[in-house]
């Protein structure tokens, strides 16, 4: 096999099945190879044309010589003493991105990332520390659940329970709007990985026209906002694509989104001391979202060297809970996981060691 960033090889994971079949239409092959290739790709979760036994050896190596299924590798796998699991992933051009695994009781959860870096800059969160490299190719975005579950169970193995998809990781989701949309449609495939559209959950920052984009698809994420201030003035502080799309405009679009029968729009909230935790900054909150069918995670903050917070006390953050509840806001406490990995929201920065 060739150097990783020098591999020209066209990668297959990421192509749909019309899209593969052209690709082996070009290659001289009948449709139902395509198929098969598909089946191996993403719903065996098979990486190496080798193992794709029930090709015939000449055409395996044929493959082998112009694709790769992806380029993607594990370059490193941090487990926490709660079982999370931050794998550090290479791409194709020697870049590094990271998706996060979680085991719950029910569900295993897969926190991705959608692009390398992150151009919002929010204050809390060291991704925006990192800065934009560049943005994620659907098949990039996909090989990180396969890489995943491969890893975590093995190779073709169902996971026992199902699988959640957060777009959590590095990148704003709907700054890389159109590989975002492609890989949804991609997890969602029935004869795929089967991973169903409200299986997955998209965290933005508030890129207010895409969310009106988004409200249009047919297969469609849930989708969740990244708030942590209910008022422009300190959201301007700590989102500056808030001075862009103001707290006014996001609302509105939150308000006309539509949403499944028993669907609610998630609010996330990262608590943090002193600046956004006090009791008004939960009636603000209320107010704010009054008349949207809301839930709101209340997200302890991760502290990191290098950003300038600290998470609001436990006390606070029930405090502030019983605020929201009270005036009947569902809202949630989100048990930080993998903290001791750097895995935890906003700690992601392609780290190579355990933590800062
Ligand atoms: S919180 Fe999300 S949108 Fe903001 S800088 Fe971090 S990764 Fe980017």
């Amino acid at each position: 096999m060739s150097d990783i960033a020098t591999d020209k090889r066209i990668e297959l994971l990421g192509l749909t099945a019309d899209e593969l079949r052209e690709f082996m239409t070009a290659m001289g092959e009948k449709p139902y190879r395509a198929r098969q290739l598909h089946d191996s790709i993403y719903r065996r979760r098979v990486t190496s044309f080798d193992s794709m036994t029930d090709l015939p050896k000449t055409l395996r190596r044929l493959l082998d010589e112009r694709a790769v299924v992806t380029h993607t590798r594990v370059e490193s796998v941090f487990i926490s003493s709660d079982g999370t699991r931050r794998f550090l992933l290479k791409l194709g051009d020697g870049r590094e991105v990271e998706a996060v695994f979680m085991p719950e009781e029910r569900r295993d959860t897969v926190c991705i990332s959608s692009q390398v870096g992150c151009p919002l800059a929010c204050d809390f969160c060291m991704t925006g520390v990192m800065g934009l490299r560049r943005n994620m190719t659907a098949g990039e975005i996909v090989s990180q659940v396969i890489i995943v579950l491969n890893e975590v169970y093995g190779q073709g193995i169902e996971p026992p329970h199902g699988t959640n998809i957060v777009m959590m990781g590095m990148g704003e989701p709907l700054l890389n709007y159109d590989s975002v949309i492609k890989s949804v449609r991609l997890f969602a495939d029935p004869d795929g990985l089967r991973i169903a559209p409200r299986r997955v959950t998209l965290s933005t920052a508030g890129i207010v026209p895409r969310i009106y984009d988004l409200a249009r698809e047919e297969v469609r994420p849930r989708l969740a906002i990244s708030l942590t201030a209910a008022n422009d003035e300190l959201r301007n502080r700590l989102f500056p694509i808030n001075l862009k799309y103001s707290l006014k405009q996001l609302i509105e679009a939150c308000r006309s989104y539509p949403l499944g029968e028993r669907e609610r729009l998630t609010f996330e909230y990262v608590m943090l001391d002193g600046i956004n935790d006090s009791d008004r900054d939960a009636r603000e909150l209320v107010r704010l979202l009054s008349g949207i069918r809301a839930k709101v995670n209340l997200i302890p903050h991760n502290p990191a060297p290098e950003l300038p917070y600290r998470s609001s006390s436990m006390e606070r953050i029930l405090a502030f809970q019983k605020i929201l509840t009270g005036a009947g806001l569902p809202s949630f406490i989100r048990r930080p996981r993998g903290q001791d990995i750097s895995a935890a929201c906003g700690q992601l920065a392609a780290r190579h060691q355990a933590s800062a």
